[in-house]
Parts: structure tokens; sequence; C-alpha cells
């Protein structure tokens, strides 16, 4: 049968297959609310209905300022499946790139938390599009606003009736819209379609992918307001596992082991920053996740200490993915193949160091400067390109035309992802760099990441990154840029010496600076840019 891949197809089988499982959140006004997937999909069917009433129609854009719960999962699935754009946003994000995104996707409802109003309130004259805006919370906790357009969430919901039918529609509709936080230029928007998130999914569901399955409970701490959660509101649905949304506790590590450990979560994802935080609660406090067994990590390089302390204090293995907004974003996944069961431990560590192996439907390439392909033998890199049915060809409202500017995509089909890479004979990716961030030092290209893995591995580093600076002689020298842990007298020759045992000479960073914090994104990874601005007028010593 021909079939079209609705996203509403993923709501129907697990209300008709795992009706009883249950959907767990933490929200501002509830610590723990539970539903099963029967009462969720209850809840979707209201939420269409509301949209109608509010006069949304067919292909508007909807936008979500909300963190990962049950409501922004009912938005995820009403807002699709009745043919609507849902439009996350990250509320991280500065506030002119906020009003500037809600602009240009042209939002016509707005579904906000309760903890963002105060965010929303400030850019009030900006948002002269918006028609509604509803906070997502009971009519008890609806904050004071200045909006004359603002509803109440639940009280809206409760008004409407449970029956809608799903309509069927092209399956290349757009479902999704996330913006990508770039340090550079005006965001860009990247559609996803109902085809490419259902294909997506099941890529994701795969064994050696993130063998998702109804035994198991899922925290995904990734945002929903950043790459739908990494596909977890759709995988989970499919394949009927329980979910446990931490909402605005993301970075909280109490709530996080109490939702770990009372909900029996097995699996979880995050981005490294998180892993950090949580591991350091647990070792203060002398805690365990004993049901923990996989964590997913991606969105940066994932340092080996993660790796190690998971393995060695918790027994649960780290499992390192690469991928982007504009992939939807899954690209590539760590798991050991067949003919790799004998290798010690260090071995299966060095490999989940490593940014995974191609999933069926990504296709992946490295090229020299010249375009040309290069081999996977470990050791040549090269800008990494890929394609695939849930890869972007476009940017929303930029041109389409593949070689052209504004557009991704070079004239061969190719989208050329800004990373720099090599990947090994038996096809697993190393992210080299950001194509911008790579040093160029005497015709050498040297690889930020590698250093700051090596850094991170200090007892002492709290978090470490390293930019290029101009030298006379070699263009380009990495420097070194550290936050040590609170109250470690770490000094630039303890780092040097601990280096010096784990890079080659050329890579040895010529300083290291020691500074309060670093600057970040808004999807917390180190803002580059930021930091060559904060050392625009630094020198090396002794030129
Ligand atoms: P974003 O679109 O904001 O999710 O950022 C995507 C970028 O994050 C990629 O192009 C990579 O530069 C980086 N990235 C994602 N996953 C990894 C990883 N496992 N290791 C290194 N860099 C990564």
């Amino acid at each position: 049968m021909n079939t079209q891949l609705m996203i509403s197809s993923i709501l129907r089988n697990a209300e008709d297959n795992f009706p009883e499982v249950e959907m767990v959140s933490v929200t501002a006004d509830y610590p723990r609310h539970r539903q099963t997937y029967s009462d969720f999909g209850k809840r979707c069917r209201r939420l269409a209905n509301l949209l109608v009433s509010l006069n949304a129609e067919f292909g508007d854009r909807i936008g979500t300022l909300a963190w990962n719960d049950h409501r922004h999962m009912e938005l995820y699935y009403a807002v699709s499946g009745s043919g609507m754009v849902c439009h996350t946003i990250n509320p991280r994000l500065f506030p002119e790139q906020i009003s500037y995104i809600i602009n240009h996707a042209g939002d016509k409802i707005l579904f906000v938390d309760v903890l963002v109003m105060p965010l929303l309130e400030a850019l009030k004259e900006h948002l002269t599009k918006v028609e509604k805006i509803v906070v997502l919370t009971n009519k008890e906790n609806m904050p004071d606003t200045s909006f004359s357009n603002v509803l109440c969430y639940e009280e809206l919901l409760s008004n409407q009736s449970e029956n809608y039918e799903w309509p069927e529609f092209d399956e290349n509709t757009a479902s999704g819209l996330c913006y990508t936080s770039g340090t550079t230029g005006n965001p860009k928007g990247v559609i996803y379609s109902h085809r490419s998130t259902i294909i997506h999914s099941l890529a994701g569901a795969l064994p050696d992918v993130t063998c998702a399955s109804n035994m198991e409970t899922t925290l995904p701490i990734v945002p929903m307001f950043h790459v739908n959660a990494w596909g977890a509101p759709y995988a989970a649905l499919m394949v009927g596992m329980k979910m446990v949304l931490p909402g605005p506790k993301m970075a909280d590590g109490e709530t996080l082991h109490d939702l770990i450990t009372t909900e029996n979560v097995t699996f979880s994802s995050g981005v490294p920053t998180i892993w950090l935080a949580l591991l350091d609660y647990l070792e203060s406090t002398k805690k365990i996740v004993p049901t923990l067994r996989r964590v997913s990590v991606g969105g940066a390089a994932c340092p080996r200490i993660i790796i190690e302390r998971f393995k060695e204090e918790h027994n649960c293995t780290v499992i390192q993915g690469w991928g982007m907004t504009e992939t939807s974003p899954l690209g590539t996944v760590f798991s050991i193949k067949k003919g790799m069961e004998n290798l010690s431990e260090e071995e299966v560590i060095d490999l989940q160091c490593l940014q995974g192996r191609g999933v069926f439907g990504i296709e992946m390439c490295i090229v020299d400067e010249n375009n040309e392909e290069l081999p996977w033998d470990g050791i040549a890199f090269g800008s990494l390109k890929v394609k695939g049915p849930w890869v972007a060809k476009s940017y929303y409202g930029l041109s389409e035309t593949p070689g052209s500017d504004e557009c991704p995509v070079d004239e061969k089909g190719w989208f050329e992802t800004g990373d720099v890479a090599s990947i090994t004979p038996e096809g697993y990716l190393q992210i080299t760099d950001r194509t911008k961030d790579v040093i160029k030092s005497g015709g050498e290209w040297i690889s930020s990441i590698e250093i700051e893995n090596a850094a991170v591995n200090h007892a002492d580093v709290a978090e470490a990154a390293v930019i290029g600076r101009y030298h006379p002689k070699w263009t380009e020298r990495p420097l070194l840029i550290i936050v040590s842990r609170p109250e470690k007298s770490l000094t630039k020759e303890n780092v040097l010496n601990f280096l010096g045992e784990r890079l080659h000479k050329m890579a040895m960073p010529d300083d290291v600076v020691f500074v309060d914090e670093l600057p970040h994104t808004a999807t917390g990874k180190i803002n580059k840019l930021g930091l060559r601005e904060m050392f625009e007028e630094y020198q090396f010593p002794n030129i």
C-alpha cells in the first residue's frame, strides 16, 4: 500500500499497542506528573481541536518555548499530526535571536512554559505577528502578564473534545522546524517532514543505534527545543518505551538521580556537559544509578573521562554519536562490529571516543580542498559531507539552489557539514574539528578537539578550550584556555607536563591561560567565536 508516513501513525501505534505505558514529567506545576500513552493520545486530540478553535490552519507555524515535559510532547504530536509545523524554539538563545526566529518563521501561536514568560515579556514590542500566546500551565499558576492575547493551556484543553480524526496528507509535508544556533550571522531554519521524521526514528531505534524497546525506560535530557531531543519523542512511542521527562531540571543532579532511580531509567541521552555535572554530583554525594545501562552522548566530542567514569563507577556504557540540526540529527553512532568481541576494555574505550559509524540512511564521505574524495584509512582527514533522506536540502526561506551561498548542499548533492573528519577502515568517524576552528600551523592542521580532550582528562581541569592565535612563524598556534576545578591550584607547568605525555609535539599548546568560566552557546557548546573575541588582543609570550 502506498501509505503516507505520518507522525500521527506513531501516536496511534502507542495508543493501540502500549496504552498502559507511562510518560512521567517534571513541570513547574507538578513535581511528578504521570500519564499513560492512552491518556496522552486523548490529550493530543483535545489539543488538535484546540488548534482548530484558535484558527490555526494547515501549514501554519506554531512556536513552542518549552522544556522536556508531557505538554511539549502533546504539542509535538498534535501540531504535526494535524498538518501544522511544530517550531521548537530554544529559550536559551539571545533575546534578539529569539524574536528574529519567531518573526522569520512567522509563528502564528506561541505555546510557552510558565517559566519562560518573563523572557517573552521582554520581547513584547518585537512580537507583532504572533496572534495568541498559550501558557503551558493550569489556571492557578497563570502568570501576571502585560500581553493582552494570553490564554491558559489546561483551561482551554479541558473545554475541547477528545474526538479528532488525524488527517492523512503528503508525507513530504513539513512537520517540524528548528533553527540552528550558529555563532555567526542569523540563525537558519531547518525543516523536518513527516517522512524524514519517521525514517529517522526507524533508523534511530535499530539495535546497533539506540536499541530502543518496550523493555527500556528513557530519560531524554537533551532538550526538546534542540533537534527534537535527537528523535526520542518519536522513537519512544514507536517502540512503547516509558518516557521520563526532566522539565526545567535538566541540569539538576539531585532531580536527575531521583528520576533515574525511582523511575528505573535504563537509557538516557545528553551532551557531555550534562554527564560531567551528573557524574560529579553522584561522586560528591556517593550516590549510584544502578538501573542506568546506557547513555548516549553527542553534540560535542565526548571526553574519554566520561566513558571511563560511567564504566568504572556505574557499569554503564557510553554510546557516542555525531549529528547536527541539519541531519535530524542522527549521523553516526558507536557500536562494535563482529570480530571486535575480544578487544580489551581499553581498546573498546578507544573506539567509544570516536564519533561512531554510519547508520543506514546516511551516506558520508570526506574530501580534500579540491573536492576529491579521501580514503577511509583513519589517517587522511578532510571536509565531511553527508546525504540521506533525513538531511536538510536547504534552509527555511533561503535559496534551494545547490552550490549557491545560501544552500548547504553542493552541486553533487552532498550536504557540507562544516566538520573536518577522518574515517577508519572499519567505518568509524573521527571528528577532528569544525572547519573554522581547526588550527592551521605551518601548513599542518591541528585539531583543537584533540587538545581539549587531552586537557579535560586531567583530574583538576573542569573545562578546556583551544583556539588558534596568530604566530609570526607558524601563522597560527594553539592557545589552551582552562577552567580549573574549585580549590585546585593548577599551574601552566602541571598542564603542559600532563599534555606532553599525550600529544605529539606539533599539537602542544604554545601557552595555557586560566579563566573563571568559558563562554557557551545556547546549546551548551563552547562558544569559540566568543573566545576568539575575548582573546583578540592576546599575544604568545616570547614573540
Ligand atoms: P548542532 O547543529 O547545534 O547540533 O551542532 C552540530 C555540530 O556539533 C556538528 O557539526 C559537530 O561540529 C558538533 N558535534 C555533534 N556531535 C559531535 C560529536 N560527537 N563529536 C564532536 N562534535 C560533535
